[in-house]
């Protein structure tokens, strides 16, 4: 099954990246931020690999590293189809001898130029690299245009480095921060179940840890809920995560506040995960139970 979503994503990614350039003009493969942060091939990258790591989570297979190689190998035959999928539809045309992409019209390699020799796949993409203008642009004012060898191998090599990242990172998102049960090989499900707002944190982890270290407990973590969730725009958010078959159950909680940028994001820094019995939060996994 990943395999077969893997190689789904892989068309469309390369699909989505020839068919921009083709219609829009337009090179999501080099399109970067802040100079040199190629986002358009990591989006594209991250459309390549998402299909094969989805496929892993569905099929219930923990990744493991030679996935990633896997990963890399597909965003390379990524980087190549589009490469060689514009090469093909790229045309003269023969009255303004302007470049124009057509199925059927007069294909560049029948031209050759100076010091790049005939327009083979090889030479028309070396010619592209060292030869495009690179303008960097900065609040949407272009500050600087820079036409050189060096400068273009470089850049894209950075893209083509992103396309390769993305089709790699792209697996968080893919298991979606699912933790796997080895025990059972499988994914276990993952669910939010409440927040605490930020100022209650204290008495919060007091009353859930004497929860936890209780042999026989008499409450269970619905009754924490009620005493200190509330609305509150910095808070900890609480997740499960449980094997529907062991029953193996983790609880993991994230600290949303305030960032410099009077942003409300997670903390990076804080981290809570620890297994808690299934007794304790089994209520949640029940359907309809919010
Ligand atoms: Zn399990």
């Amino acid at each position: 099954m990943s395999i077969i979503l893997g190689l789904v994503s892989l068309v469309i990614a390369t699909a989505i990246s020839i068919a921009a350039t083709v219609f829009l003009d337009f090179e999501v493969l080099h399109f970067s931020i802040v100079f040199i942060i190629p986002i358009g091939a990591l989006i594209i990258g991250g459309i390549c690999g998402y299909g094969y790591f989805k496929g892993l989570v569905l099929s219930n297979k923990a990744i493991k590293g030679y996935h990633y190689l896997i990963a890399f190998i597909l965003g390379i035959i990524c980087l190549g189809a589009i490469k060689y999928g514009t090469y093909q539809l790229t045309c003269i045309n023969p009255e303004t001898f302007n470049i124009e992409y057509s199925l059927d019209g007069d294909h560049i390699s029948n031209y050759e130029l100076p010091d790049y020799g005939p327009m083979t796949f090889v030479n028309f993409n070396r010619y592209l690299i060292e030869t495009t203008p690179v303008s960097f642009s900065y609040r949407r004012r272009e500050v600087a245009e820079v036409s050189n060898k060096t400068a273009g191998w470089v850049l894209t090599i950075i893209d083509y480095l992103g396309l390769i990242v993305g089709c790699m990172v792209v697996s968080g998102l893919a298991t979606g921060d699912r933790i796997y049960c080895d025990k059972c090989k499988k994914y276990m499900k993952r669910k939010h179940i409440f927040n605490i707002p930020k100022e209650e944190g204290e008495g919060f982890f007091i009353a859930l840890e004497s929860l936890m270290a209780e042999p026989m407990p008499v409450t269970t973590l619905k009754e924490l809920e009620q005493k200190f969730s509330k609305n509150a725009k910095e808070y900890y958010k609480c997740y499960i995560s449980y094997c529907e078959s062991c029953k193996d159950t983790i609880l993991d909680i994230t600290l949303i506040e305030k960032d410099g940028n009077n942003k409300y994001t997670e903390n990076d820094e804080f981290e809570y995960k620890k297994k808690i019995d299934f007794n304790l939060v089994q209520v949640y996994t029940e359907k309809k139970v919010g």
